[in-house]
């Protein structure tokens, strides 16, 4: 059975597909179908921040898949009490409850309720080449994607990312909170100025609107910190998260601070807070604390970029790297390169036409790291 054959008949097709089967992993590797091996920065598109198959949350999903796989919300349960202890020990200060939930999208849409809720106003403020997710409400917080699927929500209005003046001309009596990611990942590795960051944090403040960053991508340790917020010194009133959270079991989370408290029957998840993805996410956020994670992604991360500068490269306009969140803005296309880099065992992603975007376990070795390098040089320089 050829996989590519059966996945593009069964499939409704709406992923672009590379003709790659990916078929095992392991750190940050990752073998296809014949056995050729190739050095994974895509991650699972960021998800795989401990590596793939990383034995101690492989262990925890072993054991807890043998224990209990199920339990709703409507009953407590030991793991998921321990995984909400586990992710608020780590979360910026100033979060102190949680919603479990099972995807990025997910989380959007639970934060945009509670926002909502808790303010009374039904208006969001989000950025330019923001992504929130593919559901409604998420997407309707989105700014590509949208056309075919408008009415969205309304109320949503979008501002140019890092811009102050445009930020605060959009506020009103009617906002319910800015919906914001600190370092835009799809939209093409986009860091936020600390001066943006903190206008955008009084402002909101002084008109009782909430923050919400979403840190589905820039979370657990690949920014260089356990958290981007901690970059910015930035205290959000929630925080979205998912991606690297569980290990690669599908979770999300919305992390809230005092003044969200949306009460029994606002939302709710039949899978969310599931022993299951808790167990992985326990495992996860111990290999991330026990290691030193987001230390790694940072040394690893400046490693990366003075090698990758000594090197002139004519194609590149731009690079962008915080952590091992590093995006190579081209002057071209950035399709036939990720093409090139594919034959050469590398396998990364875009961010919009022209950036190729790397996202690597932060696991990696230096001499993969080295690798990759000597790839993108390779493939860029002609
Ligand atoms: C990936 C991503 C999402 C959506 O997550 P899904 O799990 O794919 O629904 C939302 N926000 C950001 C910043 C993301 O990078």
């Amino acid at each position: 059975m050829n996989a590519g054959e059966v996945e593009r008949r069964l499939e409704v097709g709406v992923y672009p597909k590379r003709d790659l089967t990916i078929v095992r992993g392991q750190g940050a590797v990752l073998w296809d179908e014949a056995g050729r091996q190739y050095i994974d920065c895509t991650a699972g598109v960021g998800v795989a921040n401990v590596g793939h198959a990383n034995p101690e949350v492989a262990a925890a999903i072993a054991e807890q898949a043998r224990t209990l796989v199920t339990c709703p919300e409507i009953f407590h349960n030991d793991v998921r009490a321990r995984l909400l202890q586990a992710l608020l020990d780590v979360a910026p200060s100033g979060l102190v409850r949680a919603f479990l939930c099972n995807s990025g999208t997910e989380c959007v849409e639970a934060a945009i309720k509670f926002a909502r809720h808790a303010t009374g106003r039904s208006r969001f403020v989000c950025a330019m080449r923001g992504f929130h997710g593919r559901t409604l409400g998420a997407l309707s917080a989105t700014f590509k994607y949208r056309e075919p699927f408008e009415p969205l929500l309304a109320g949503f209005d979008f501002v140019p990312f890092n811009n102050r003046e445009r930020l605060e001309a959009a506020l009103t009596d009617e906002t319910a909170a800015v919906l914001v990611e600190l370092v835009q990942g799809e939209g093409g590795v986009r860091p936020a100025d600390a001066d943006y960051v903190a206008a955008l944090e009084r402002s909101c403040r002084a008109r009782g609107i909430l923050v919400i960053v979403d840190e589905v991508q820039t979370g657990f340790c690949r920014t260089g910190r356990m958290f981007a917020c901690e970059h910015f010194d930035l205290r959000p009133d929630m925080l979205c998260l998912a991606k690297a959270i569980a290990g690669g079991v599908p979770m999300g989370a919305v992390l809230c601070g005092p003044g969200i408290e949306p009460g029994v029957g606002v939302h709710g998840s039949t899978f969310g807070g599931n022993p299951l993805a808790c167990a992985a996410a326990l495992a996860a956020i111990e290999f991330m604390r026990s290691h030193r994670l987001q230390d790694q992604a940072r040394e690893k991360g400046a490693h990366f970029r003075r090698r990758f500068d000594r090197r002139k490269l004519d194609a590149v306009r731009a690079v962008r790297q915080i952590g091992l969140m590093i995006g190579i803005e081209l002057k071209e296309k950035a399709t036939p390169h990720l093409a090139s880099l594919m034959d050469r065992g590398v396998l990364a992603l875009p961010a919009g036409p022209t950036v190729i975007r790397l996202l690597p376990p932060l696991t990696i070795g230096y001499e993969e790291l080295d690798s990759v390098v000597d790839a993108l040089h390779e493939v860029l320089g002609g």
